[in-house]
């Protein structure tokens, strides 16, 4: 069997397994499988393919039909500039997150060797990349998953920030350590009643501690505003993702910790997403 009739037929059993993206996810496994990229899948669709790597293509073809994110599959996700290793103990770098990327780029243009904290640093996605960006930045991370921090060092590596980079395993409630400019944080904020409704995808194979926020989908926002009011320094910003419903309640948790809330953004399916604040 060639390249183009393994693609094809790995495309249907997906698509009949109701998978939307079914082309682009078995290219994405086909090029995984012969380790080259997707360029080298459409420009040599005629090679053939030896009995190994088709059992191991249609092996990946069956973990995604079984709902497996294609991340998980391939231990690979793009966020903002780079490339991340990801496993099934963090979660997947999502597009809106970048909002808070760009937050940050934004409001730092004057800024040098500045301090930032990252909670519930998972991958590593969100400071990493901006401290690619900002070459005269530090940060520190923490995370309360051991496996999420050696996933954030390994990214370290790839992304060539490690000697700009803290990390901790540690309980958001029980880090003291040091005080910053800047705090980021997407922290879990589901509601636990409402895991159960997420996209199989997410639902079955993302890890529940990065995703499960408690009764009110709050606990952890909570803990995190905590905090992050103790460790921030005066006029410090505080960027944080939210969920689509959450705005409005985590205003007020801000302000009754003594942040000013400069903007709201929304994201790309236009839902609250990001909140701008500054300690006052
Ligand atoms: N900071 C990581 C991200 O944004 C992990 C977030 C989390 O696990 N809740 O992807």
């Amino acid at each position: 069997m060639n390249i183009t009739s393994a693609i094809i037929s790995g495309s249907k059993i997906l698509r009949n397994k109701f998978i939307p993206s079914h082309q682009l996810d078995s290219e994405i496994l086909m090029a995984k499988t012969i380790k080259k990229d997707r360029n080298y899948i459409l420009l040599n669709s005629e090679s053939v393919l030896n009995k190994n790597d088709l059992n191991y293509f249609f092996r990946l073809i069956e973990q995604r039909s079984l709902g497996s994110p294609v991340a998980y599959l391939t231990n690979k996700k793009f966020f903002w500039n780079s490339e991340f290793f990801v496993t099934n103990d963090t979660l997947i770098p999502r597009p809106d997150t970048e909002l808070i990327i760009e937050n940050v780029l934004n409001s730092t243009k004057q800024k040098n060797k500045i301090n930032i904290l990252d909670i519930g640093i998972g991958s590593g996605c969100i400071l990493l990349s901006i401290l690619k960006e900002r070459k005269n930045f530090y940060g520190t991370g923490i995370d309360i998953s051991k496996k999420c921090i050696n996933i954030s060092k390994i990214n370290a590596v790839k992304l060539k920030v490690s000697s700009r980079l803290k990390l901790y395993k540690s309980d958001v409630d029980k880090f003291n350590l040091g005080k910053y400019d800047l705090v980021v944080s997407n922290p879990p904020y589901i509601k636990t009643f409402d895991l159960k409704y997420l996209e199989r995808d997410v639902a079955e194979f993302e890890p529940r501690l990065a995703l499960n926020g408690g009764l009110d989908g709050l606990s952890e926002i909570r803990k995190v505003i905590k905090k992050t009011s103790e460790l921030i320094k005066k006029n410090g910003k505080f960027i944080l993702e939210i969920g689509f419903d959450q705005k409005n309640r985590v205003i007020e948790l801000l302000n009754r910790k003594g942040f000013y809330i400069n903007s709201t953004q929304k994201d790309f399916a236009n839902n609250d997403r990001c909140i701008i604040s500054t300690k006052i």
